[in-house]
C-alpha cells in the first residue's frame, strides 16, 4: 500500500505524534485528567485490525502482535517518560477482532435454545465411510426416522464406484459431510505440507461431488498437532462419547463371540449390540466399559463408524432409545449453533461447547 519511503515518513510522524501525546498525557495525568490519548490512537487501530476478518484462523502469536503493532513497535523509541507508557498502551489496546467468542461454558442438562426447550440435543457422527455395503442402509434408517447426522468421510472410500453417489445422497438428504482426510493419515505424525494436502484434497473431492466444501475436520485417531490446528483453516471436531463400535461390534468380535458361545452370528451381534448400548461390558483384557446410553448428555458428540455390520444393527435401537428419552439429533455444526456461534477455524470441539 505504502512505498517504503512513505512508510518511514509515516512511522516517523506517528512516533513524533505519540511522543507529543505521551508528554501531554504525563502532564494531564499529573493534573488528574488522562483520558485524551484515545482518539489519536483509534484511526491506526482500525486500519490495522481490518487485516483480519471474523471467522478466520485465530491469530498466531505473530499475527496478534501485528494488530496493535503501533504500541510495541513505537513505544520503545519514544523518549517520553516511562510512566506515560502504561496509560497509552491501555487506551490503545483494541478488542481483538469481531471473531465470535466460542461458547466454552459447560452445557446445561437440556438445550438453552427455545426451539429445543426441555430437549437434550446431541450429534451422531459416522467416520471412515462411505461404505458401499453399509452406508446406503444406514441412510435408509436415518431417512425413515427423519434423523440427520454428520459423516466424516475418507477420500480412499470414494474410489469405489458408488462412493461418490452415496456421499451425494447423504448430502442431498440433509446430512453434514465432514473431512476425515484422503487416506486416514495420522495428522500429528505427518509433515505439515502432507497433512494439508490430505485435508485439502478431501475438501476438493467433496466439493466436486456436492458443490459444497466441508467445514469440519475430524482428524483420524483424533490425532493432530498445533501446526495442523493453526493451519488447516477448519474447526477440529473430536467426540466425548466413543461407542467403541470399531472394536466390540466389528465383524471379528461378533464372529469370535458366536464361535465361543456356540450361537449364530446374528444372535451374537444382537447380544453384543445390547451390551454396547445399554449394559456396558468387560473386554477380554479386563477393561470395563460403560454403556453408550449411560454416557449420553445434552451436547454430546458420539463417535460411530458406518463400516461395521454391528453399527448398522445398533443405530435403529439407539434411535428408539433417543426418541423415547427426550433427545434430538442434529449434525455437528447445527448442534453447536443452537447454543453459540458457528464452529470456527482452529477451535476444538469435543461436544457442543469448544474446549
Ligand atoms: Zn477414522
Amino acid at each position: 500500500m505504502f512505498t517504503k519511503k512513505n512508510s518511514i515518513i509515516f512511522a516517523s510522524l506517528i512516533m513524533v505524534i505519540l511522543a507529543a501525546v505521551a508528554v501531554v498525557i504525563v502532564m494531564l495525568t499529573t493534573s488528574g485528567n488522562a483520558n485524551t490519548a484515545a482518539p489519536t490512537a483509534t484511526p491506526d487501530m482500525q486500519a490495522n485490525s481490518s487485516v483480519r476478518t471474523p471467522g478466520t484462523t485465530p491469530a498466531t502469536p505473530t499475527e496478534s502482535a501485528s494488530v496493535p503493532s503501533v504500541t510495541p513497535d513505537i513505544t520503545p523509541q519514544v523518549t517520553a517518560p516511562a510512566t506515560a507508557e502504561p496509560t497509552v498502551t491501555a487506551t490503545m489496546t483494541p478488542e481483538p477482532t469481531a471473531k465470535p467468542t466460542p461458547n466454552n461454558k459447560p452445557a446445561g442438562n437440556t438445550s438453552s435454545n427455545p426451539l429445543y426447550e426441555g430437549k437434550k440435543v446431541i450429534s451422531l457422527t459416522f467416520d471412515d465411510g462411505p461404505s458401499v455395503y453399509y452406508t446406503p442402509a444406514l441412510l435408509d434408517i436415518l431417512k425413515e426416522r427423519n434423523v440427520r447426522v454428520t459423516f466424516f468421510i475418507v477420500g480412499e472410500m470414494l474410489t469405489y464406484t458408488k462412493g461418490p453417489s452415496i456421499v451425494k445422497r447423504a448430502f442431498d438428504e440433509g446430512h453434514e459431510i465432514g473431512n476425515h482426510t484422503m487416506t486416514h493419515v495420522n495428522l500429528k505424525k505427518s509433515e505439515l505440507n502432507v497433512a494439508l494436502a490430505e485435508i485439502n484434497g478431501l475438501n476438493d473431492k467433496v466439493e466436486q461431488i456436492t458443490g459444497v466444501r466441508p467445514t469440519l475436520l475430524r482428524p483420524p485417531y483424533g490425532s493432530y498437532n498445533a501446526h495442523v490446528r493453526e493451519s488447516c483453516g477448519m474447526p477440529i471436531i473430536k467426540w466425548n462419547v466413543d461407542s467403541r463400535d470399531w472394536d466390540y461390534i466389528d465383524k471379528d468380535n461378533i464372529k469370535k463371540y458366536a464361535e465361543t458361545n456356540n450361537i449364530s452370528q446374528d444372535e451374537a451381534k444382537s447380544i453384543l449390540v445390547n451390551q454396547l448400548l445399554f449394559e456396558g461390558y468387560t473386554d477380554t483384557d479386563g477393561t470395563k466399559y460403560k454403556s453408550v446410553v449411560s454416557c449420553l448428555r445434552h451436547g454430546c458428540i458420539v463417535l460411530f463408524h458406518d463400516i461395521h455390520p454391528g453399527t448398522l444393527a445398533a443405530i435403529p435401537i439407539l434411535l428408539d432409545y433417543l426418541e423415547a428419552n427426550n433427545y434430538v439429533c442434529l449434525p455437528v455444526s447445527e448442534m453447536i449453533m443452537t447454543e453459540g456461534p458457528a464452529p470456527s477455524a482452529g477451535e476444538v470441539y469435543r461436544s457442543i461447547r469448544s474446549q
